[in-house]
């Protein structure tokens, strides 16, 4: 649509929206309309007449009907692929003023924000702080939640309490000084039905900026003062200036009826904010990156895909996630992008799989039959049936050329790293090393004790050699040698394991503990020691299948889903705050009886900071005041490795009898003498982490107790609390939790190998499932992403891969 129409266009509009009282234009419409058919020659079939000589009810019909044909001899809007034509108006503009086209002159998506017109360098810094550095960024730097200023009112028609906006005139504004020397603007602002009053406090300078008949837009609420209705600080947009409207054509095609309002008058974007940076810089630096970007957007997503899984396009979806037109455009647009990253999730996890499969061929493991069965018989106890049949699976996989890939899933205490140890046993029977990383230095010295133990059966045709290699590790050249050598056969340690200077003789298996610690990255550095060994990994977090199927969709997933048996349940109450000081007591009394305990302090997610100066606090509290007479102990994670260690040192050889511990302490560690845990604040956290925690307690021989306070939980968290009572199914709360606060609780931010999601939530089961079987449809079709219109897919996924890998 060219300029002039579409300056028609939005008059129209705003007489239409001002109930048709000939206020849209500053002295009428005739007026415009006179000057707009002599400058302006496109014919118009309807013949212009005396607007103000028309009654109401005609006016409308002349304005409908010729709203009709411009918006018909124009850009096409209303049409279901508005993306699409949005892009071809821009270009035939561009064309118009013979300026080349714009593909040209647009700085390619991943160029730094550095390009964006009115970008500095210091802004771009600010921008930096929130992560945003390429255009690309920008595009993908959505708003928290959106203010909705679409409800138009008039003046008259105001009311208190509710985000409203109003388009207006300027009667007058002025600097006022507060007595207390607050600088504000307060002005008068009037429309056909009535006047108000606006005060922006602190901003003295838009006085300035609001001469008399200046049209502006407000949004926000109203007060009222001394009986009067005032707004305070609303947004504002220019929408006219002294007879000339500011409202780009081009910008119009932003959105139907407010033209380019985009701090007003419409679901108004609310992005996150840092230091510097104010909001209404931000939605006009995204507003300009939307305009330039766009048309431009590719859509990565086969039309295929896109058409059967019902969703928008992608610079549709992009718009639409920053400015939306309408709740339910907002909610498409959300779908769509969330769509993209589960998909694309799937895609990398499966083209890895895909790599892996082709990659060289792995070492066939098969040991005699009879080594194993004499491993097992020396066990004090007999396998669950669980850890049976998962023990089969790994035998039968081990025993392919193919490398194994697969993921064992089970609660703390279930018996994973028996059956990873005889997995061990295996390689080492069949001529190969072994290799176990856990993700901690004391965590590997713990699977090594247990393994050297389980290990150390009479029976065994020869001695099996296991070493430790951590970052503590002395003699590390030595121990270097010897596993070169291949003169150890089971090497346990930290992520010391995945550095250079380690070679083995002959890898044939790697074990990883504690999957979700690890990256991805990790996982392929482990790999990459031997020619294709084959891999385990175990996780004690109980993910939810469909989750696992989506995020370690490369593995294989085994499920250990039964305790050993007589072990005994932890008995977990919940307390209210008036019990705590009983909570004390019961915490002492074991004590007295030679346990220990755990204390867990309440999770901050404002701050890692809050959170350890809150756990400071606790601890000294605890130790001055509740537990003068004990050996309190205090670990967080704002603690250097060396010394979370040597606090979990002491705390195992029992020299501290209550461990005051922020979160940190989920790492699996066992402590055997400790049969209380107190978590504070329990309300606070996900079901799956206070069963973590609980995991902790778990093992004792003695029975084991978890108090559980909380502030007076909600009706909900009443709910939440009885369950953690009632079940012990590490799953069924996990599922709970996904249902009831999403995915957060095990793959928060320190989650690592997880792209970061943006619109996605894991908890949506279905979009999940959707967007699995679209990937794997496509996996049949083209696995290697190579036909054309795969093209631009293939690009987006290796991208998710190269930024999951960093
Ligand atoms: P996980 O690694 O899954 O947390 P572990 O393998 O460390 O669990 O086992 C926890 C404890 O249970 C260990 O002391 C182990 O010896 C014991 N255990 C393992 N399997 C059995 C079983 N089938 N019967 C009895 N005890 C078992
Ligand atoms: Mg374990």
């Amino acid at each position: 649509m060219d300029k002039p129409t579409e300056q028609l266009r939005k008059i129209l509009k705003l007489e239409q929206s001002r109930g048709y009282e000939d206020s849209a234009v500053i002295g009428g419409l005739d007026r415009f309309l006179a000057r707009f058919s002599s400058e302006y020659r496109e014919p118009f079939s309807l013949p212009i007449p005396s607007y103000k000589a028309l009654d109401k009810r005609q006016r409308e019909e002349w304005v409908k009907a010729t709203l009709g044909q411009v918006e018909s001899q124009g850009d096409g809007r209303g049409t279901p692929e508005r993306s699409v034509s949005r892009a071809k108006c821009l270009q035939s503009e561009a064309s118009h003023t013979r300026a080349p086209p714009l593909a040209k002159r647009v700085a390619p998506l991943d160029s730094p924000i550095g390009v964006l017109k009115g970008m500095t360098p210091r802004l771009a810094a600010r921008f930096a702080k929130l992560g945003v550095v390429t255009a690309r960024d920008l595009l993908y730097f959505f708003p928290r939640h959106h203010i909705d200023y679409s409800r138009r009112s008039r003046i008259a028609e105001l009311e208190v309490g509710i985000e409203q906006t109003i388009v207006a005139e300027v009667w007058q504004a002025s600097e006022k000084r507060s007595l207390r020397g607050m600088r504000s603007t307060e002005a008068i602002v009037g429309d056909e039905t009535g006047t108000v009053r606006v005060i922006w406090f602190n901003q003295p300078y838009l006085s300035k900026r609001l001469p008399p008949t200046t049209r502006i837009a407000l949004s926000g609420r109203v007060d009222l003062f001394r009986d009067q209705k005032v707004f305070q600080s609303p947004e504002y947009e220019f929408v006219e200036v002294s007879g000339r409207p500011l409202l780009r054509a081009r910008l119009g095609n932003l959105s139907h009826d407010d033209g380019d309002l985009i701090h007003t008058g419409r679901l108004v974007p609310v992005y996150p904010l840092t230091q510097g940076l104010y909001p209404r810089q931000v939605r006009q630096v995204v507003k300009e990156a939307l305009d330039l970007y766009l048309p431009h957007i590719e859509d990565f997503l086969p039309e295929r895909v896109r058409a059967s899984a019902g969703l928008v396009g992608l610079s549709e979806a992009i718009q639409q996630a920053h400015y939306p037109d309408s709740k339910s455009s907002k909610d498409a647009a959300r779908r769509r992008l969330a769509f993209d990253e589960l998909f694309l999730i799937q895609l990398s996890v499966l083209s890895r799989k895909r790599d892996w499969r082709e990659a060289e061929q792995g070492i066939s493991l098969n040991a005699e039959p009879e080594y194993l069965a004499r491993f097992l018989v020396s066990l004090p106890f007999e396998l669950t049936s669980a850890q049976r049949r998962v023990l089969d699976d790994i035998r039968g996989d081990l025993a392919q050329d193919k490398p194994m890939s697969r993921l064992l899933q089970g609660e703390v205490g279930s018996g994973k790293t028996v059956v990873a140890t005889a997995a061990m046993l295996l390689a080492v029977a069949s001529g190969c090393q072994a290799a176990l990383m856990a993700p901690t230095e004391i965590l590997a010295e713990q699977h090594f004790e247990n393994i050297c133990r389980l290990l150390d059966f009479g029976d065994s045709p020869r001695p099996i050699v296991v070493g430790l290699l951590t970052g503590g590790s002395r003699a590390k050249q030595d121990l270097h040698r010897r596993i070169a050598a291949g003169e150890i056969d089971i090497l346990i340690g930290t992520h010391a394991l995945i550095q250079k200077k380690v070679e083995f003789h002959r890898l044939g298996l790697v074990v990883v503990d504690e999957q979700h610690r690890f990256g991805v990255m990790q996982r392929a550095e482990l790999r990459q020691k031997g020619t294709s060994p084959h891999m385990l990994v175990m996780s004690a977090t109980p993910i939810p299948r469909t989750l696992a199927l989506t995020l370690y969709g490369d593995l294989d997933i085994s499920l250990i889903d039964e305790l050993p048996p007589g072990r005994r349940e932890i008995k977990t109450r919940w307390l209210s705050p008036r019990q705590r000081q009983s909570g004390y007591a019961f915490v002492r009394k074991q004590v007295a009886l030679g346990h220990q305990a755990f204390i867990i302090c309440p999770l901050i997610e404002e701050s890692e900071n809050i959170e350890v100066r809150a756990a400071t606090a606790e601890y000294e509290r605890l130790s001055h005041k509740v537990f003068p007479d004990l050996r309190i102990g205090l670990l967080h994670g704002r603690m250097s490795t060396s010394q979370k260690e040597e606090v979990m040192r002491h705390f195992r050889a029992g020299e501290i009898d209550i461990l005051v511990s922020t979160s940190v302490v989920e790492v699996g560690i066992d402590v055997p003498n400790v049969t209380v845990m107190l978590v504070e604040g329990a309300e606070r956290f996900g079901l799956a982490q206070l069963h973590q925690f609980r995991g902790r307690v778990w093992r004792s021989s003695y029975q084991s107790y978890c108090l559980l306070l909380s502030e007076s939980p909600s009706e909900e968290g009443r709910e939440r609390l009885k369950l953690m009572e009632e079940t012990h199914n590490g799953f069924r709360l996990a599922e709970e939790d996904l249902r009831l606060r999403g995915p957060g609780e095990f793959f928060g931010t320190r989650q690592s190998g997880l792209p970061d999601l943006k619109m996605a939530q894991l908890s949506d089961v279905g979009l999940l499932e959707l967007a699995r079987s679209e990937a794997i449809w496509l996996f049949e079709v083209d696995a290697q992403l190579e036909r054309p219109e795969h093209k631009a897919l293939s690009v987006a996924v290796a991208r998710l891969r190269a930024n999951v890998n960093e």
